[in-house]
């Protein structure tokens, strides 16, 4: 699943691209959109803005119509000048939203709904969304209070939820607790006021570091080629994909374990982060 700087990311240069514009075609391989469309057509609609929230994507456009779209494991938004090549297939195309001067194309993208911003105020997972670390009004002291209501749950999965916090997903949260030598597994209970603070600190940092555009993205660990912008997690990750891998800091391999009700994959370094 994304992270949340990901679609931050996405919504970011979306808006850029599409703000202050007229929708010129709509395509959609989605029924439910194309139905909307044709009651309410989306051509002919200025869109106003796109912003993110937590991993949703909101695309507002005039005559309050909002294209609400979450990207799960494998969707993603694509920016293209008119004519230019697209970088995946034709078939994995869900959403094409034309103006005169760009088109954004949605690509695999498992939920899409058309919907009001009053009927999105009543949403019920957005409605549920945890503080986002990405947020201005983000607070420390209330995503602590947040996790600390899940006392019996492992750190890892309580990172993960994001009704607790929104934006972190499964890179940051293994990569954030090597950071504060933290063991993924320990009880929420079990870990100190400070440290959780810290943990929180360090996941909004991480995040809101990834959202600036000089950085590759999702980077944490930049002590190696920091400036080759290399696509390996291997190379910008402390243990993230890494596997077996020497532990940057201790060279004990690091381990790899799936946890929690969906399964992710969790690395840790035990002796930075033992039990
Ligand atoms: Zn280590």
């Amino acid at each position: 699943m994304p992270e949340g700087d990901t679609i931050f990311r996405a919504a970011r240069a979306l808006h850029r691209a599409l703000a202050g514009q007229t929708v010129t075609a709509f395509d959609s391989q989605l029924p439910a959109l194309n139905r909307i469309h044709e009651d309410a057509p989306v051509t002919g609609r200025t869109i106003e803005r796109v912003i993110a929230a937590g991993k949703h994507l909101l695309m507002h456009f005039s005559g309050d119509l909002v294209l609400r779209t979450h990207m799960r494991m494998n969707g993603s938004w694509h920016i293209y000048r008119p004519g230019e090549r697209w970088q995946r297939a034709r078939r994995d195309m869900r959403i094409l939203i034309s103006t005169e001067t760009f088109e954004a194309v949605g690509f695999n993208i498992p939920v899409a709904e058309f919907t009001s911003s009053r009927a999105l105020s009543r949403h019920n997972e957005l409605r549920r969304l945890g503080p986002d670390l990405l947020s201005e009004e983000f607070r420390t002291s209330e995503a602590v209070q947040r996790i600390r209501e899940r006392g019996t749950t492992p750190i890892a999965d309580a990172l993960l939820n994001q009704r607790v916090v929104a934006g972190l997903g499964n890179v940051y949260k293994s990569e954030v607790l090597f950071m504060c030598r933290v063991n993924p597994f320990t009880l929420v209970r079990d870990v100190g006021d400070d440290k959780l603070a810290a943990i929180v600190d360090t996941a909004q940092q991480v995040l809101r570091a990834n959202v600036s555009e000089a950085l590759a993205p999702m980077t944490t660990y930049s002590g190696f080629r920091k400036t080759t912008r290399r696509a390996s997690p291997r190379e910008r990750l402390w243990v993230y994909g890494r596997a077996r891998l020497p532990c940057r800091r201790c060279g004990t391999p690091v381990r790899i374990r799936k946890q929690g009700l969906d399964a992710r994959l969790t690395y840790w370094c035990p002796e930075c982060q033992p039990e």
